[in-house]
């Protein structure tokens, strides 16, 4: 079985040259699933070999600027290049961005549409908004379950299964992460956010400030190896990385916690489980 999930976007909101925000394509089998859309995400595919019109199902764990960004050009260049069937699964909120990424990109569609390309694949997007943690019904051979996380908005982490192989994205998260490590629990691999290392010297206004805050929405890497040790998974790939972090740091401090594989990418890397 060939699966894999190639780290698009391994950064977060704060600017970063060589990582963009997060987006993750699964491979599983042979069927392409983006997870999560931060911007730069549709250059990503195509820079990983993946033709963005063969990406056909989409899941947002929520809806923070970080992980949605890109979607319009992903909708947009897919519909251009071919695609004519898409699915897209978020938590409640994610049909009114579809439809106001619509809105604001009517007139650009219209004339598209006037050059011959049909309405299939842009306005027959197919939406499912979770209000309630459940399985999400879906026409795949993949079993697809999800768990509330703690976040500032109402954020899901998503569970794939196929074959006996599963894997589990956790977006953005805060412990405690009792009903991620539940979700995840026996997984071949977690892509665990782990956004909380420290930016030495941080020029940033407020910087002190939204450090304490971050506190109460995202994890260190021995949080998330904590997850990772509880669920008895496989691997643990941290991400959602903040610039002029540390990857022997956060390599050391996940070590720590976790003694299963430990992966700490860059934007791009392919890891298989
Ligand atoms: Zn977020
Ligand atoms: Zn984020």
């Amino acid at each position: 079985m060939n699966n894999s999930v190639i780290m698009l976007g391994t950064g977060s909101p704060r600017l970063n040259s060589e990582r963009i925000p997060s987006a993750q394509l699964l491979i599983m089998g042979n069927l392409p699933i983006l997870v999560d859309c931060g911007e730069g995400a549709t250059m990503q595919l195509v820079k990983s070999g993946i033709p963005p019109q063969e990406v056909k199902y989409v899941f947002f764990t929520h809806l923070h600027a970080d992980h949605i960004l890109g979607y319009a050009n992903f909708l947009i260049s897919g519909w251009v290049e071919g695609r004519r069937e898409l699915t897209i699964v978020g938590p409640l909120g994610t049909k009114k961005m579809h439809e106001l990424l619509l809105d604001m990109l009517k007139e650009d569609i219209a004339y598209r549409m006037s050059l011959g390309r049909p309405e299939a694949g842009i306005y027959d997007v197919k939406i499912i908004e979770i209000e309630v943690p459940s399985t999400v019904a879906l026409d795949l051979p993949i079993e697809i379950t999800c768990a509330r996380m703690n976040h500032n908005v109402p954020t899901f982490a998503y569970r794939f299964e196929k074959d006996g192989k599963s894997i589990v994205f956790s977006g953005d998260t805060a412990p405690p992460t009792d009903g991620l490590a539940k979700l995840a629990e026996g997984a071949d691999m977690i892509i665990h956010d782990s956004a909380l290392t420290l930016i030495e010297g941080d020029q940033m206004e407020n910087a002190e400030k939204i450090w304490a805050n971050l506190q109460k929405e995202h994890c260190t890497p021995a949080q998330a190896a904590s997850t990772a040790e509880k669920a008895k998974v496989t691997s643990l790939v941290l991400t959602h990385f903040l610039p002029k972090m540390n990857p022997k740091k956060v390599l050391a401090e996940a070590e720590n916690v976790f003694s299963g594989d430990i992966f700490v990418p860059n934007d791009l890397d392919v890891i298989k489980f």
